[in-house]
Parts: structure tokens; sequence; C-alpha cells
């Protein structure tokens, strides 16, 4: 539907970003924060046909997308206002001490933008982990130019909030270099914008495979470059034995809801549910069996990802000591997934490296563990996640610390009696793992703190304050928070 991006072309691209970062890194938070609100406004006024093209192309229902687009334009918002305080700077000053042997020197040190951000959008959420979605939203907030590589499997959504984009930038009169969207159908133009030596940072949400060759082809660089790539989890939850003893057929409930939920395409979907094999465990898996059975399949965001459920799914179940306990009633239609359980043993589990991957979709498997030895080994074997979930009384949580502290090893976020799908958009959100679940389990995609992503810090040492930045400054004319000899201040200096 949409032409390649050619290699002059995406050059081009990549000259211009590269002009427009030097214009663009030294404006103000505020300039910044008024371009992403601009933004925001854009996409509202994309109005019906955004929300119309974003339904034909992903499968997705109009509430939902229209929920996603308030996330998104909430998403903006947020963090231009988180931009514009200034506190994402971490601002440091230690003023000189002269009379100290050897004398010591000023030093101010904040954070300054990498350069410009090519973004990989998801193609489960066409808006909020998209072309104006959070990777966007904080390479801007930082002060990065951005290249956004559209989703193919829904080109024209990109490019409508592409344009939005362009309308925002124009209203702020930026240059045109701030923000390009390019198209490609083969691996080619991903490698060629990751290569490139204007690139400074990759932001990517989506399969193992996808980010894992993103992030080599950013370190096989002759100038390695960080690739912040959210890639697959299988978001463990973990029954413990007295919760489960008194809510088994509520937690069962809950969770037949959270697995199908989106057609179960979410990377916090729970994919592993790890219990004790006894009566009460029977009774959670009779009661999610029996929900599974009523909920219908759905259509999948495309065909390639129905594909891949399908086939990923069937190479599970033919495993040796994996049994399907429970799969919808009603026959799936044209490209949609059917909800099902698998069941296995812990000893399979551990022993199958298959077993372990995600199925993404509505799927998920349910480990029956002889004892907490064994559940704590599956904890222990885990790779990194995004989430993990503990179904837990205060007793359980007492009497099973070892296993709570093997859990807290393993991901970026801790549940307690709830589930890993729904992420907020706050600052106390973190929303990344240990590999694989990302590439740098110190940052996260969803939340403000993403902005740091794409930056550096930069200490300035000795410099006569008119040269300082304003964030420095002696004045604060910014009246930002800076931690100023060991403490946390907006006062002014002297
Ligand atoms: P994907 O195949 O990883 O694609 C995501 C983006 O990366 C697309 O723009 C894709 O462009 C590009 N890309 C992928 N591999 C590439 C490569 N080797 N070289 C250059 N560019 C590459 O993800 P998807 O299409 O969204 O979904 C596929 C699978 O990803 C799903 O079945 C699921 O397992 C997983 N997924 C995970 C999440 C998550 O949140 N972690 C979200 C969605 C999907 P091209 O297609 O043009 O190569």
């Amino acid at each position: 539907m949409f032409n390649d991006t050619t290699a002059e072309e995406l050059s081009q691209v990549m000259e211009d970003a590269w002009e427009a970062f030097h214009v663009y890194r030294k404006l103000s938070l505020k300039q910044r924060a008024d371009f992403m609100r601009s933004i925001a406004v854009e996409m509202e006024n994309a109005g019906d046909e955004l929300i119309q093209t974003a339904m034909q192309e992903t499968n997705l229902p109009e509430a939902r997308l229209r929920g996603e687009r308030a996330r998104t334009i909430f998403q903006l918002n947020s963090y231009a206002q988180f931009c514009e305080s200034g506190q994402w700077l971490e601002a440091r000053i230690d003023t000189a001490v002269a009379d100290k042997v050897p004398a010591k020197p000023d030093l101010r040190k904040m954070l300054v933008p990498l350069g410009p951000v090519v973004v990989f959008g998801a193609s489960n959420f066409p808006f909020a982990y998209s072309t104006a979605g959070g990777d966007t939203a904080c390479a801007f907030a930082a002060g990065c130019p951005v290249i956004v590589k559209a989703h193919p499997a829904h080109a024209q959504t990109s490019e409508l909030v592409a344009a939005a984009i362009s309308r925002a930038a124009a209203n702020c009169y930026l240059p045109k270099g701030i923000f390009a969207h390019v198209h490609g159908a083969s691996s080619a133009t991903g490698e060629a914008l990751v290569k490139h030596h204007y690139t400074k940072a990759v932001g990517f949400t989506g399969s193992f495979a996808g980010g894992k060759q993103l992030f080599d082809w950013g370190n096989q660089r002759k100038e390695p470059i960080p690739v912040f790539a959210e890639m697959g989890s299988v978001n463990p939850v973990f029954l413990l034995p007295e919760k489960i003893s008194v809510s088994a057929v509520d937690t069962a409930k809950q969770y037949a809801l959270s697995i199908t939920q989106g057609v179960g395409q979410f990377c916090t979907n729970p994919g592993v549910i790890i219990g004790i094999d006894n009566n009460d465990l029977d009774q959670f898996i009779e009661t999610l069996a029996a929900e599974i059975n009523n909920i219908a399949p759905a259509a999948m965001l495309h065909p390639g990802i129905y594909k891949s459920y399908v086939e990923k799914r069937a190479a599970v179940i033919s495993q040796p000591d994996v049994a399907m306990i429970a799969v919808s009633a009603t026959d799936a239609g044209l490209n949609e997934g059917t909800p099902t359980i698998a069941s296995t043993t812990a000893t399979a589990f551990l022993a199958n490296p298959m077993l372990q991957q995600e199925v993404f979709g509505p799927y998920s498997i349910v480990v029956r563990c002889a004892d907490m030895k064994e559940m704590m080994a599956v904890a222990l074997q885990l790779e990194g996640q995004l989430t993990s979930t503990l179904m837990a009384t205060e007793n359980d949580m007492l009497q099973y610390e070892p296993l709570l502290e093997a859990v807290k090893n393993l991901c970026g976020r801790l549940i307690m009696n709830g589930i890993p799908t729904g992420v907020e958009v706050c600052l106390s959100m973190q929303h990344g793992g240990p590999f694989p679940a990302t590439t740098d389990s110190r940052f996260t995609s969803v939340g403000a703190d993403g902005i740091k992503r794409f930056a550096r810090p930069v200490a300035f040492q000795n410099w006569s304050d008119s040269f300082l930045p304003d964030e420095l400054k002696n004045s604060n004319p910014l009246g930002i928070w800076r931690t100023v000899n060991n403490e946390l201040t907006k006062e002014k200096i002297g």
C-alpha cells in the first residue's frame, strides 16, 4: 500500500533529523512540552477517521481504540508536564570549596539529549505504543528528534498519526527534521535505520526475534548505541496454598478474563500459572475451564499474529506431559484466536524450555507442582519477566518468604493479589524487566521516567554562571528541583 522508503530518502531523513537535533536540543523544556501538548490536540483532531482506520487495520473494537487514543493523549500531556518540571534532568550541583586540599571544583550535572531516536511501534497498541506512543513522547521530552518505522500491520493508521505529529511540529515552528515517518516491508529498512551513524538510540516493542536483532545491530555498530527493546514475557502467576484454598473460584474467574482480554494480545498476559497439585488447584482448574469454555474466539490483530498463535499453541500442546484442559466451545472464524488452557507438571515444565516460551494470544499453561520446593525451582528457573504475580494471604507471605525473594529477582513489576494485564501510566510504574523481557532492565517504557532512556549525563566543571544551561544557573530561573550540596531544593545559590 505504501512505497518503501528508498535508501536516498532515508539518508535525507537522517540528515534532516541531525540538523533538527541541533535546534531542538537547545529549546526550553516549556517549548518541548508545548510541542507534545500540540501533538495531543492533533491526535484528538484526527477525529473518527483515525478510529475507523485503526479498526479496519487491527480488528480492535471501537471502544478499546477510543480508550487507547485517550490514554495516548494522557501520556503526551502527562509526560509534557513532567518534562517541564525538570525533575527528570537529575540536576546536581556541588559548589566549589576553595580551601579544601586539593581545592574542590564547582561541579554541575544534568541529563542532555542523545540525538535522533528511531522508534519501532507495536502491532498490539496502534496508538499508545506506536507512532505517537510512549517511546516517541519520551524522546521528544528528552530533546531528541524521532524517526518512526511504521508497523506494516497498521501503516495507514500510522500515516494519520504521523500527519498529526507533523501538524503539531508546524504549529510550533519546529524544523522539518524533528519527526519523520518511514515505511519498509523488509527488514532492510530497519537495519539501515539502526545502523545509520546519526541514529543515537532505538525504542522497540514487539517480538523477541525482532528486538534482539535490532539490539545486536545497535551493538555491532562502530559507535554502539542503546536499543531499548521490550520483548516477550510470560508473566508468571504463583498461586500460594492458603490463598487458593480460600479463593480458588474467584481467582479462576478473574484469570479467565485476564487471559482472554484483548484476545490475549498483551505483553502482560498471564501465560504461566503455577500452583500446588491438590484439590484446591483442581477446583481452580475446573472453574477456569468452565469460564474459558464460554469465551468465544475473536479476530486477532493481523494474519501473521494469528498464524504465530496457532503454530505456537499447537507446538506446546503436542509436547510430552502437556494436557489440554480447556478450550472455547465456539468454533473459530477467520483469523480468530481460540481461548485455550493447557496444563503440565513442574517436572516437565522445568525440563522443556518450549513450555516456558510466550504463546502470544488467549493462552495460558497451568503448572502443577508436587510441593513448594518445586514451585521454588520453577521461580528460580524462569527467565526475566515484565511482571510476576503472587496470589497470597499474609500467612502465605510469612511462610514462603524465600519464594517472595526469588520472584522479586525475576521481574520489573510485582503484583499482589491481582492480574498483570492493565498497565497504569504514572511515575511509579515499571514496565521493563530483566532480559529477555527487555534489553535494559534499568529503565521503563511506561511512565515519564522513560524519558531518561534518551538522555545522558553531562557534568560542567568550573563553568561561569552565564555560560551554564538555565537548569544549572545559580538563580535557578526555571524553578526546578535540584540537589545542591546533597540537599534537594528549589532555592537559588548565593
Ligand atoms: P515484530 O514482528 O517484532 O515487529 C515489530 C516491528 O519491528 C515491526 O515494525 C517490524 O517491521 C520490526 N521488525 C521486526 N523484526 C525485525 C527485524 N528482524 N529487522 C528489522 N525490523 C524488524 O512484532 P509484531 O508484528 O508486533 O508481533 C509479532 C510477535 O511479537 C507476536 O506474535 C508476539 O509474540 C510479539 N509481540 C510482543 C509484544 C510485546 O509487548 N512484547 C507486542 C506485540 C507483539 P517488519 O514487520 O516490517 O519487519
